[in-house]
């Protein structure tokens, strides 16, 4: 089914919607393109996957994790249009921005020290787009960059396709979208090997070209900042 997405405007995404699809013989779609991202951050380590414990939003973390120092770039981890940004500190995401990409995806970057686009401007893949910071529920914890995806009718419907449902579920629909687990999605990042594992028990689906190499190995080989993060966790 559908889910109901009231309040999303369809304004700037039929502006930049590019969408390769394929049907079937009764004209439904049977496969399209969805967009891959890339890693958002210099550290490029997840520290806490979909579907870890948490004491909102439903319990559940609907996101990536990436440890960093404050201050540190945070990359659009693909071309497209920032649809929000809130340079407000009052919420549990802190400062955050959100951007539309190809096909119905959109992806969101939160508890920003700084944000340094603003809404409606076009960005690039590997453009910096905020700093790293701790605003919002991220303030107790080591300094992140919590991620995640948010899918709009068309590409929630290929995501399913391809990925099934995990343990827990998606997130209520919001009017930016379904969250999903962005792991299907996200190329060239490596991940803690305690959140993989529990990741997988999930029923979370990795990224195809993801490299295998555990996030420990990378940061204990030339980016000390990595492993005091790691340890923190
Ligand atoms: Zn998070």
């Amino acid at each position: 089914m559908l889910p109901n997405f009231a309040g999303h405007s369809g304004t700037i995404s039929q502006q930049i919607n590019k969408l390769d699809w394929t049907t079937d013989s009764h004209d439904r779609i049977v496969s399209m393109s969805l967009v891959t991202l890339t890693p958002p951050t210099l550290l490029r380590i997840v520290s806490s996957g979909w579907g870890a414990p948490r004491t909102h939003r439903n319990g559940n973390h609907e996101g990536l994790d990436f440890p960093g120092d404050v201050g540190s770039p945070i990359f659009a981890s693909a071309d497209g249009i920032v649809v929000q940004v809130d340079n407000v500190d009052n919420s549990f995401a802190g400062k955050f921005i959100a951007i539309q990409h190809d096909g119905g995806v959109v992806s969101r970057y939160l508890h920003n020290e700084k944000n340094l686009v603003t809404i409606r401007q076009r960005v690039t893949r590997g453009e910096v787009i905020a700093t790293l910071g701790q605003t919002g529920t991220s303030g107790t914890g080591a300094p992140h960059l919590h991620f995640d995806v948010k899918l709009q009718a068309e590409a929630f419907q290929e995501y399913l396709r391809r990925f099934g449902t995990p343990s827990p579920g998606y997130s209520t629909p919001r009017a930016l979208g379904v969250g999903v687990p962005a792991e299907a999605l996200m190329s060239g990042v490596s991940y803690r090997p305690e959140t993989k594992r529990s990741s997988l028990n999930r029923g979370v689906k990795f990224h195809s070209s993801a490299p295998a190499v555990v996030g420990l190995l990378v940061a204990g080989v030339g980016i000390g900042a990595g492993l005091r993060y790691l340890t923190n966790r």
